[in-house]
């Protein structure tokens, strides 16, 4: 975690469900292991398998900033666990 490997950038959880728009998210300035995707504002971090799999999407989820989130899906295998969807709550 120390620094950025050769392993690519997490797709974006809507690339993922839709194969015609696949693309990659991009690492969140100052966060380590946190992307976002600022086209569908939807952020992925790596969780432990077990952390993630315990937290039911659409539940209240803390973003890496602090604020309040909501849990997504669950994504690629990571060194270290899962790849975790969430994004900011929406009022
Ligand atoms: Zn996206």
């Amino acid at each position: 975690m120390e620094h950025q490997t050769s392993i690519p950038n997490p797709l974006c959880e809507v690339g993922r469900t839709h194969p015609r728009d696949k693309h990659r998210m991009k690492p969140v300035e100052g966060y380590t292991g946190v992307w976002e995707c600022t086209k569908h504002g939807i952020y992925a971090t790596v969780l432990p398998e077990e952390v993630a799999d315990s937290i039911e999407r659409g539940s209240a989820y803390t973003m890496h900033n602090g604020a309040q989130g909501v849990a997504g899906r669950t994504g690629d295998d990571r060194p270290g666990g899962i790849v975790f969807y969430y994004r900011p709550e929406r009022g």
